[in-house]
């Protein structure tokens, strides 16, 4: 067991937080009130040569695997900048088509989702399925040659910005199929093909992206668009949503402990009442808690990721350490914003804004509550309740 970071990881946690950096916190808040996608952040990540943290090398990557990605994301967001498109292009999309795109599919997308040229969004989420994903009802109905998809996502990141969705439907629907988890298939999706249309939602977080709704009506797709196999998208379905949770998780590492750092700060210069009012511990032991939190949700995300690295099963530390990762996020906010007085309800500070994300995290991208049914359930063997 090694506790260290090497050389390597080193260089790319640093380089997330110096890249951070170097954009600042102005340029995100500027990009997030006008709600547009950070191009200029993108292209910078893209010709530095990571956007393809997870690709292999032949097809334009860096041929690193889910612990650098998480590092990367853990440096950007400990420097404030916790950038969901890396989340559900390179993260997701690019990794899975990686290992499970056919050959044509990874020519076609991979290089250029590495050079920052095309850009790629997931869309599982539907009105009426978002937790429980068994009942989607996008289809994609097939004549055995192509396919045609038909039905509704919504809250997908970054549609209007990118190029491709990978979205997951069904091929068979739920009363056919002789399983719940039977009947999926992922599909590439031009989201500038016809049938396609895509709508913006106003979510009032301090994000850039965009998330959207994405109505699919009798799109055709090829068979060359399938990743994975028809009917078959279950079983490599969590290679996606691991990922996102282990990466998600080490942005709420990351902003858990860029707001410490703000409460740090201002604890150790305000003085109230003659003293710096760090030194009163009603205030230190909430942020001593949290900063203890945080870098033990960083040890379980640094274990998801390393069993993912290695292919062994991952689900129960990402589970864990998404769930506890955004947990400690929200108690480092919440005791930051606490030490910062009014201070901290100002736009400069930024704690507030803060505030609204970590709180997402506490939901999405799969909510508190099925991350600790999964533990009950699956690690821990208790009965199912649902
Ligand atoms: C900003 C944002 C970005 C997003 N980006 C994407 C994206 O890029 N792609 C995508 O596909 N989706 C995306 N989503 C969707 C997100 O993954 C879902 O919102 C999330 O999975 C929760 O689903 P839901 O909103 O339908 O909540 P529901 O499933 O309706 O759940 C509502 C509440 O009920 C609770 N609940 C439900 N069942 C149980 C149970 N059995 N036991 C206990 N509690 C239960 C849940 O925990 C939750 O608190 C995004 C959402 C947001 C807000």
């Amino acid at each position: 067991m090694d506790f260290q970071l090497s050389f390597e990881q080193q260089m790319i946690l640093d380089y997330g937080s110096n890249l951070a950096e170097s954009f600042g916190s102005d340029y995100w808040r500027e990009k997030s009130d006008a709600q547009e996608f950070p191009m200029e952040l993108w292209k910078q990540i893209a010709d530095d040569g990571f956007l393809g943290v997870m690709v292999s090398e032949e097809y334009g990557g860096a041929g690193l695997g889910m612990t650098e990605m998480a590092l990367l994301m853990e440096g950007m967001s400990g420097a404030g900048l916790p950038l969901f498109m890396m989340v559900v292009g390179p993260t997701m999309v690019l990794s899975l088509l990686d290992h499970y795109g056919s050959e044509t599919l990874k020519k076609a997308h991979l290089p250029a989702g590495c050079s920052g040229e095309k850009v790629f969004c997931f869309a599982i989420t539907e009105p009426n399925a978002g937790s429980n994903s068994m009942a989607i009802t996008t289809l994609a109905k097939t004549d055995g040659l192509g396919f045609k998809l038909s039905g509704q996502k919504t809250f997908i990141t970054g549609a209007d910005a990118a190029d491709y969705a990978l979205v997951v439907a069904r091929t068979t629907p739920l009363k056919d199929a002789a399983h719940k988890t039977d009947g999926f298939t992922l599909f590439m999706v031009d989201l500038k093909a016809p049938g396609v249309t895509i709508q913006p939602m106003e979510i009032p977080v301090m994000i850039p992206e965009k998330q959207c709704e994405i109505f699919f009506d009798n799109v055709e797709l090829g068979p060359e668009q399938v990743v994975g196999e028809v009917d078959r998208g279950f079983a490599i379905l969590f290679d996606v949503l691991n990922p996102e949770r282990i990466v998600v998780a080490a942005m709420a590492v990351g902003l858990g402990r860029y707001a410490l750092k703000k409460g740090v700060e201002y604890a150790g210069d305000r003085k109230v009442f003659g003293v710096p009012i760090g030194s009163h511990q009603g205030l230190a032991h909430p942020l001593a808690h949290a900063h203890t939190e945080i870098e033990m949700a960083a040890l379980m995300t640094y274990k998801a990721a390393a069993n993912f690295d290695q292919g062994a099963p991952a689900g129960a530390e990402a589970n864990m350490a998404k769930y506890f990762a955004a947990e400690a996020a929200i108690k480092a906010v919440d005791s930051s914003l606490q030490v910062n007085g009014g201070a901290g309800f100002t736009r400069d500070v930024g704690l507030l804004d803060l505030y609204g994300l970590v709180r997402l995290l506490r939901t999405i991208p799969v909510s508190r509550e099925l991350l600790l049914n999964y533990i009950g359930e699956k690690v821990m063997g208790l009965p199912r309740s649902y």
